[in-house]
């Protein structure tokens, strides 16, 4: 059973001997990709405020000093996004502000909005409304929370970090495992596409890794509805100066991951933080999200790799490189998934629900410059990048 999970509603019992089969994989054990993804992006730090201090994270402000976007800012950045050629507005948050943050709330109380999650609908219509997929990352999110924006999102995230109660967690406000693991089954039942995945080196031991990756296949294995697990090693920055996970390690957890999921599950590495070319024949197939317009503001000391970086990546491990959505193909109408670079076409996601709501499919499906470009990513696996 993991620490604090029931008390959130999630029962997960994890096999003691699926966590040791698991810390046995090596790299040898998986297979490299026959191919690799990206998606363009661009990054809406739509608020800094969090209401936890994670020791590691250069992210949030405390309260007087988070910042908090208009709706005009929010326009601008989807616009200049969608102008470049991005098919995704990446909403980054920290977790929901709490009390101490009055001046956050009181903006939101001026502009009309009772919380957090009312105004990332708002602003999640300005990215469509743009010409951009939404892709939000509000941290913890309730039942009730997520049932607020899920249908402005093309897909959702949260990491999970990880299942143990980690030192880097700590603080007044602890970040719980079992609220991340809330999350994950509540976009589960609410068929979200979603991304998540974990964070290597902040206290967590093997055993914890191999429980981290074991929790996600339970959860994917009832709802069917994990798109990709994001395997990321902490950084130094200003706050977190406990280094990062060497290369063995990373090799070793992301050869893990690969294992530890079903094909239908990407393995993400992010280029900027990770040593990708040295990772990808350990499973990676999916090199996440580019901004050709902002700055990663997760980790704003790492700028992210310009696209023909990408390509030598890609021409590193003789794998072709594809630009996707942020919503992965499985998870479209069966009249979108189209051949793939095998040429064969993507098998769905369950047939039986309507992964994407009717605004995001009429936005993909719509005769506009915005509907074009989705459609041209479905439609070329093989893209060339822009110069
Ligand atoms: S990692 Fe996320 S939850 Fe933790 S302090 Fe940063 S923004 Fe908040």
């Amino acid at each position: 059973m993991i620490p604090g999970a029931n008390e959130y509603g999630v029962e997960i019992t994890i096999d003691e001997r699926a966590v040791e089969e698991l810390r046995a994989v090596s790299p040898t054990d998986v297979d490299a990709p026959s191919a690799l993804t990206f998606a363009r992006n661009v990054f809406v730090p739509l608020t800094t405020a969090c209401r936890y201090t994670c020791t590691y994270c250069t992210y949030f402000d405390p309260p007087g000093q988070a910042s908090l976007l208009s709706l005009e800012d929010v326009r601008e950045i989807c616009r200049r996004g969608a102008d470049a050629g991005c098919t995704e507005a990446l909403f980054t948050f920290g977790d929901d502000p709490d009390d101490r943050y009055t001046e956050i709330h009181a903006q939101l109380d001026a502009w009309g909005y009772d919380s957090i999650h009312d105004y990332l609908r708002a602003a999640c219509e300005v990215a469509l409304e743009e010409g951009l997929l939404p892709h939000a990352n509000p941290g913890d999110q309730t039942r009730t929370q997520m049932e607020t924006v899920a249908d402005v999102n093309a897909s959702m995230g949260v990491m999970l970090e990880t299942t143990a109660d980690v030192d880097a967690h700590a603080g007044p406000r602890r970040k719980e495992p079992g609220q991340r693991l809330r999350t994950i089954k509540n976009a589960g039942e609410l068929d979200v596409a979603f991304t998540t995945g974990i964070l290597v080196g902040i206290g967590e031991t093997w055993r914890d890794r191999a429980e981290s990756l074991l929790a996600i296949r339970e959860l994917h294995g009832r709802y069917d509805h994990i798109q990709e697990v994001i395997v990321q090693p902490v950084v130094n920055n200003e706050r977190w100066a406990g280094g990062s996970p060497d290369l063995a390690t990373m090799r070793r957890v992301t050869a893990m991951a690969r294992a530890a999921l079903p094909d239908e599950i990407s393995i993400q590495v992010p280029p900027n933080l990770a040593p990708a070319k040295d990772l990808i024949d350990c499973g990676v197939d999916d090199l996440g999200g580019v901004s050709p317009v902002t700055d990663d503001h997760i980790n704003p000391e790492y700028a992210w790799p310009a696209l023909r970086e990408l390509e030598e990546i890609a021409a590193y491990a003789d794998v072709p490189l594809g630009e996707r959505l942020p919503v992965y193909e499985r998870f479209l109408p069966a009249d979108m998934r189209l051949d793939r670079f095998d040429g064969t076409v993507a098998e769905g996601a369950d047939g039986d629900r309507d992964w994407l709501s009717p605004t995001v499919r009429d936005a993909l499906a719509a005769d506009d410059p915005a509907g074009e470009r989705y459609r041209a990513v479905l439609r070329d696996r093989t893209t060339t990048l822009a110069d």
